[in-house]
């Protein structure tokens, strides 16, 4: 039952549809809407006693109230109490005002003490109308987050109400729960209504046991579903891709002109060994930028286009999509294979050959952007799908490719194919099930052990953590705007001596215009100074067509210097690359300029990343650009990252308007997750009816946003 439960029928308020779009629908969503703060007006101060800056309630009787002309129109009231006399200040006011407070009324009042001019007063405080022994409250008030459309006393209303009503019995057997917490109802009520000793600091950093219930119900909800999914995942069936001794995948080997490193190695066998087995494979592969990636996933789709199944590998964007194809034709055209190239940028004929090679199985790897699945495409048997740079697919894109890959949600035509060219499978024996493909995602944001633990419950890891032999450590250096014609010194000599050089300009928010302004001037400004040098521009708003030529005359080598937004951000991979200059780094997150970085240091070429800012830096940005300075590693860059955004924003959830935990705080909360990771086997194997009230109670709005 929704929880302001409005009367059938009838329309509703508009602070009924603001609860709602804050997802305040249920009660027990209500009940676990907490304060941000309390206000305390469990008890009146003498008005001798405030002191500047306090907020204060005190009481007295009203022995002025008057309306002046001074710099504006304004009310001021005048109260005493038995030690001394206090003002109030009202610059908006109604006659109600000047009705409550009319001489010779008894008001509480509450407001910050500021020592005026004239003696003591509150501008604006609040106030009401009270009698002899009117009680105080007998608990903190709680200050709510709302909206503007969502007054806070509705709000609280709302929420007392939700509190009666809502369903909080323990659900969690006895002696499951860490020791010293209370239980949830006693938790949530005192929460919303601390009573008036309560130490302010003990709720404020979370560490009373109260709060401390809550961040365990939360972590527990959220190790639950993780091992829910993973369990459901393992009942599923995934073609068995066992690695054919003398395959494919050995015959690229024989063909690179470099040999694996030793973690390129290991990872490949893990992943060899994940889609040998039935059980579909759900795995991140993280590497840093430049540690090679692309070749393990390649020597994967050759297992399993050997095994007789189709593969599939997308990027996020156009740019790095052509990339992957260009680089895979090249590896994989020669041993035989047909790979094809689908973007959203295919119409009419071309697009219908496309489909019909990926629906007919004569495509054996497709790559392309996350057009390869969207609706209308279907495989004739799809074995494995491969998601580069995972992390820039956004939420919904992720949840469409879940909903494709793993939730039965197939083009209705997908099933039956699969299931006939499963049969002529060499591999395959149950002919039953539909089959789900294998999944790898790849990344070069590593995710951090703590995240992986629980956001990632679900995932299988693989690491990459060495960089192929001979790369240069790129040095990273920090400019001031005003020193742009030594950086465009510095240019001009990587230029002679026949290296390329990227020159990036920040995305705009909210101004595309700008945005292109910014890469355009930066463009003429280069050419005018590098007078012979080709330089190159590219653009958001350039077509797909026009950025591939860009980008291909760059890669030739053509072009000498590239000035681009963002759009080159991840990926691409132009080993002369030698120097990469970002303009008003301080505008970029850790992550970005960390991708950027990796775009140079690709080959043996020494190379360089010049970070140019304007001043004055904020603590972030500072932050940030510290952290550039002093670190050349991922892993440490996400672990700063995340220390200086906190993992809300790290997830990306922001984008989403969800953060995915509201209380627990993954770096302060450890010895709380380590009991909920220990306890959710547990309570699935000999509690599963309250795993899943548990489960329910937290997650029911959220859930299909926790699985992306
Ligand atoms: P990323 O992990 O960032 O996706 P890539 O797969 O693009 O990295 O690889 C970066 C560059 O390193 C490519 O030019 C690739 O061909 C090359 N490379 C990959 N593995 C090795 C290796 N073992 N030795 C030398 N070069 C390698
Ligand atoms: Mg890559």
């Amino acid at each position: 039952m929704p929880a302001a439960a409005p009367a059938v029928n009838k329309p509703k308020s508009a602070p009924q549809r603001a609860l709602e779009k804050l997802g305040l629908r249920r009660d027990i969503d209500l009940a676990l809407h907490l304060p941000l703060r309390y206000e305390d007006e469990t008890r009146l101060v003498r008005i001798a006693d405030t002191r500047d800056a306090d907020l204060a309630q005190v009481e007295g009787r009203v022995i002025d109230c008057r309306v002046e002309q001074r710099a504006r129109r304004q009310l001021l009231v005048r109260i005493a109490d038995d030690s001394d006399e206090l003002l109030l200040r009202f610059l908006h006011f109604y006659p109600s005002h000047q009705k409550t407070l009319a001489v010779g009324a008894r008001v509480r009042v509450r407001g910050e003490v500021r020592g005026g001019f004239a003696g003591r007063e509150m501008v604006h405080p609040t106030f009401k109308a009270v009698g002899e022994d009117t009680p105080l409250a007998a608990a903190l008030t709680p200050v709510y987050p709302t909206s503007a459309q969502l007054p806070q006393a509705y709000l609280r209303k709302a929420v007392g109400a939700a509190l009666a009503r809502a369903p909080l019995e323990e659900v969690l057997p006895a002696g499951t729960l860490p020791p010293g917490l209370p239980p949830l109802r006693d938790a949530l009520a005192f929460l919303h209504h601390p009573g008036p000793q309560t130490s302010l600091a003990t709720l404020e950093d979370r560490s009373h046991p109260a709060w401390q219930r809550l961040k365990f119900d939360e972590l527990l909800a959220q190790q639950l579903s993780q091992l829910q999914a993973k369990r459901a995942r393992a009942s599923l069936q995934a073609p068995a891709l066992a690695t054919r001794r003398g395959g494919l995948h050995e015959k690229l080997l024989a063909a690179l002109p470099f040999a694996l490193t030793a973690a390129q190695h290991r990872v490949a066998h893990e992943i060899a060994a994940d889609i040998a087995r039935r059980q579909p494979m759900h795995r991140l592969l993280q590497g840093d930028v430049g540690s090679g990636k692309t070749v393990v996933a390649a020597l994967a789709a050759l297992i399993a286009i050997d095994a007789g199944w189709q593969c599939a590998l997308m990027a996020p964007t156009e740019i790095l999509a052509e990339q992957h194809f260009g680089k895979l034709v090249g590896w994989l055209e020669p041993l035989g294979v047909r790979v094809a190239w689908l973007t959203g940028g295919h119409k009419g004929k071309a697009r219908k050959a496309m489909l019909a090679s990926l629906a007919d199985g004569s495509a054996q790897l497709v790559v392309g952007t996350h057009a390869v699945i969207q609706d209308g495409v279907a495989f004739e048997r799809l074995g494995l799908a491969i998601v580069d740079e995972q992390h820039r697919f956004g939420v919904e894109q992720r949840l469409a490719l879940r909903r494709k890959l793993v939730d039965h949600d197939h083009t209705p035509s997908a099933p039956a194919g699969r299931v006939d060219g499963a049969s002529a499978a060499p591999h395959h024996d149950d002919r039953s099930a539909p089959l789900e493909p294998h999944l790898l995602m790849m990344s070069a944001t590593p995710i951090p052990r703590t995240l992986a633990m629980t956001y990632y419950a679900d995932l299988d890891v693989s690491t990459i953590d060495e960089l192929p032999p001979g790369r240069q450590p790129i040095v990273t250096r920090l400019f001031v705007d005003t020193r742009r014609d030594d950086v465009i010194a510095r240019i001009r000599d990587e230029v002679a001596r026949g290296r390329q050089v990227y020159w990036v300009c920040p995305l705009i928010e909210a101004s595309e215009t700008l945005d292109l302004q910014n890469a355009t001037d930066a463009h003429a400004e280069l050419c005018a100074a590098l007078s012979g040098a080709d330089v190159g521009l590219l653009h958001g708003r350039m077509t797909a067509a026009d950025k591939a030529a860009v980008m291909a005359r760059f890669t030739r080598g053509e072009t000498a210097v590239l000035v681009a937004t963002t759009v080159i951000e991840v990926g691409v991979d132009v080993p002369n690359a030698s120097l990469m200059v970002i303009e008003h780094a301080e505008r970029f997150g850790l992550a970005q300029l960390h991708q950027l970085r990796g775009r140079v240091g690709r080959g043996e070429v020494a190379s360089a990343c010049v970070l140019l800012y304007t001043g004055p830096l904020g603590a972030t940005a500072k932050a940030r650009l510290k952290a550039m300075l002093e670190t050349n590693d991922g892993f440490e860059i996400a672990r700063r990252d995340l220390e200086i955004r906190g993992p809300g924003e790290f997830m990306g959830a922001r984008q989403s308007g969800d953060a995915l935990l509201r209380f627990a705080d993954l770096a302060e909360d450890s010895t709380l997750l380590q009991h909920a990771r220990a306890l959710a086997p547990v309570l699935l194997a000999k509690h599963p009816e309250a795993a899943a009230r548990h489960v329910a109670r937290w997650l029911a709005s959220r859930a299909e946003f926790m699985k992306a």
